[in-house]
């Protein structure tokens, strides 16, 4: 771990823009499970296709059973040693921006000003309406689910109200996208934290980097398939990796 840390420390060092690329086990420090791990959400549940959403009451119903049953889970999360040594590296004027697959909020909570984070999955600490894209926050969900444990309907349009995450099926924010290849196509130094790198198209960003004269950096405890294009690949905790790296 040591010479991985001292490594990444001289790249980060040498680096002018540095572009960070989350996944969910930046977070599980935190409390929240990633999809993959055991134990993670996926061992648990499928997830809900956004067509199956779209169609039937029933699995929006279960849809927001689930996530007010990770209400507690979300809103106890506090940033973690990842987060924080990230907020350290963009205050210190090293980083741009952030791209996350996370939708757990916690880079903002961790400093970043929200136009600074690009969320490519969408955020689950707050809703939208699926037809004309009003948001709603969970305490108004909540108090129109509770009562018969049934999904609301937008006040504006009639159309389903969903968390603002991006389901499986569901198309891809196209400004986030853009924005996405813009920074990995102008960063010297591209760190992916904490994803299994196979969910695309986000998997691509890593490699676009790459390509674009990056150096990159992976940092997850297992392997990913993108680890033979790093130039440095730490296999360790995330949190006793970035630890040393937070300053506050
Ligand atoms: P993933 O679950 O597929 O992969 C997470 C990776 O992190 C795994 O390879 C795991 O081994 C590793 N990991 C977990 N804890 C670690 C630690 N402490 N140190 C080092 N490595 C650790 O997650 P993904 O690649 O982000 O893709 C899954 C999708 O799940 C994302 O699109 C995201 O939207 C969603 N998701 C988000 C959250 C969140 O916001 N916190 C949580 C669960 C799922």
């Amino acid at each position: 771990l040591q010479s991985g840390v001292d490594q990444l420390g001289e790249f980060i060092a040498e680096a002018k823009v540095i572009v960070p690329f989350t996944g969910a086990g930046i977070s599980t420090e935190t409390g929240i499970p990633d999809f993959r791990s055991p134990g993670g959400l996926w061992t648990r549940n499928r997830p809900i296709p956004f067509d199956e959403f779209v169609a039937s009451q029933d699995a929006r119903d279960e849809s927001w059973r689930r996530r007010f049953a990770m209400e507690e889970t979300f809103a106890a999360a506090k940033p973690g040693r990842g987060h924080r040594a990230l907020a350290s590296l963009y205050r210190a004027g090293k980083i741009p921006a952030i791209i996350t697959q996370n939708i757990d909020n916690l880079h903002q909570a961790s400093g970043f000003a929200a136009g600074d984070v690009i969320e490519l999955h969408g955020n689950t600490t707050y809703a939208r309406c699926i037809g004309c894209g009003t948001a709603y926050d969970l305490g108004w969900v909540k108090t129109r689910f509770e009562p018969q444990q049934r999904g609301p309907d937008c006040s504006a349009c009639g159309e389903p109200v969903k968390t603002a995450t991006i389901s499986f099926g569901q198309a891809m924010p196209e400004d986030e996208m853009q924005r996405a290849a813009e920074l990995s196509q102008h960063c010297d130094l591209f760190i992916a934290i904490g994803s299994s790198l196979v969910v695309w198209p986000a998997a691509g960003f890593p490699v676009m980097a790459k390509h674009a004269g990056a150096r990159l950096v992976i940092i997850n405890n297992e392997p990913t398939e993108h680890d033979v294009h790093a130039d440095l690949v730490i296999r360790h905790d995330i949190g006793q990796t970035l630890g040393p790296f937070v300053r506050n």
